[in-house]
């Protein structure tokens, strides 16, 4: 009898996780993996954070019941989610314009996010930067959208190409979906300016383009409310966008698969009209969120000891990453090699495009068992004060031909 999975064939392997399957079977012990999109303290493990593991202490002794939650999450989860993307005191919050639900991390809330715009605006082209998170291109495809770029990176100067970007947007057909990284570009770490996002701003308002903005790294360049200075600029404007926020990074809680979904509308009115349809969404998909990582999270958020234990630690993941920047670029500078890496202290957040090539990275790979991907993209997180001088000589031998 014939299988009913005769005809399936074999799905592309994930680029990542290849690699990282490649880096566990090399036997090598000074073997460095830089492919990664995880933060590593400097021991090159993932953190368990010290408030986290308080409010778990807690809650473990408090032996809360586990019922269902709301279809949307916890209206306390979701609280503390407006007042850290949009400020406590915001005008937006106050009148009742933004509605979250929690989401299975920032991928779970981009795909509900796209599953409702594809019913609120069908025929819509979704547009992602150029490069973008993998994930993006495969999800909004995946939500039946057709998906493009705006182009977004500049090699020549390793940083941002606003210019390039806002012309493209001023030529997008109105309904267009534009999904912008808030903060920490991954895969390039190059950040708009504030008047340049001010500038997508005004396009997009011209332009009548829906903003999606994803929010995966809030407090790993500048802080946490420095970090959501576009969140802040689209939220002044009066315009109706999306936001997607995970707590995966900045809680170090990735496998709990914490996060939301954040839409901003026109009025109270439309706001409870628009959640009554992303329940829809969420019912007809996985019903309602998680417990455990949202009540950590709000446990963290809401309880000002914790909070400012959190804050000191997010602070601490941020700093070693910059530590890490400035140290990769001060032990490239030494090597004597006639290129400059000065560009790596200002991208911002895990990730760094080098710039290195598909053949340098090989060649890192082969000759000293350091794993990156194809494209020169580097996590920063997954270097230490162990590491770096050997991440540093095999970059420098590379670069030197
Ligand atoms: N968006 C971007 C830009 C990311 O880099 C990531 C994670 O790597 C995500 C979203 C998804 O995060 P989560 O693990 O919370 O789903």
């Amino acid at each position: 009898s014939s299988s009913i999975f005769a005809a399936v064939e074999m799905a592309p392997r994930d680029p990542i996780l290849g690699l990282n399957e490649a880096f566990n079977a090399d036997s090598r012990s000074t073997k460095v993996n830089l492919g990664v999109g995880v933060y590593f303290d400097d021991n090159g493990k993932i953190p368990l954070l010290g408030a986290v593991r308080s409010a778990e202490k807690t809650r473990l002794e408090a032996a809360p019941p586990r019922g269902y939650q709301p279809i949307e999450g916890p209206v306390a989860y979701n609280s503390a989610v407006q007042n850290l993307l949009f400020g406590a005191d915001s005008a937006i919050i106050r009148d009742g314009r933004v509605v979250t639900a929690q989401a299975l991390g920032g991928t779970g809330a981009l795909r509900i996010g796209g599953d409702l715009i594809k019913r609120i605006v069908p025929g819509a082209t979704v547009y992602i930067s150029d490069p973008s998170w993998e994930n993006h291109r495969a999800l909004f495809e995946a939500a039946g959208f057709p998906v493009d770029t705006y182009p977004y990176y500049d090699p020549a100067t390793r940083g941002a190409n606003a210019e390039a970007m806002i012309a493209k947007l001023n030529t997008l057909p109105a309904g267009s979906v534009i999904v912008l990284h808030a903060c920490c570009h991954n895969p390039t770490g190059a950040d708009l300016t504030e008047a340049q996002w001010a500038e997508v701003v005004k396009a997009c308002a011209s332009r009548g383009l829906i903003p999606f903005l994803d929010m995966a790294y809030q407090g790993f360049a500048d802080g946490i409310e420095p970090d959501a200075v576009a969140v802040n600029l689209f939220a002044a404007s009066g315009l109706s966008f999306f936001v997607s926020s995970s707590f995966s990074k900045s809680f170090s809680l990735y496998g709990e698969r914490v996060g939301a979904l954040s839409i901003v509308t026109q009025t109270k009115d439309e706001s409870a009209r628009v959640l009554s349809q992303l329940k829809r969404v969420i019912r007809t998909n996985y019903s309602n969120p998680p417990i455990h990582g949202g009540a950590i999270v709000s446990a963290v958020l809401s309880t000002p000891t914790l909070r400012a234990e959190w804050e000191a630690e997010l602070a601490g993941m941020r700093d070693r990453i910059r530590a890490m920047r400035t140290g990769l670029v001060d032990k490239l500078a030494s090597r004597n090699i006639d290129q400059d890496f000065s560009f790596v202290i200002k991208q911002r957040g895990m990730f760094s495009y080098t710039g290195l090539t598909a053949a340098q990275v090989e060649r890192m790979k082969d000759e000293f068992g350091i794993y990156a991907v194809g494209t020169g993209r580097i996590c920063l997180a997954a270097l230490n004060t162990k590491n770096l001088d050997y991440v540093a000589d095999a970059i420098a031998a590379v670069v030197k031909g």
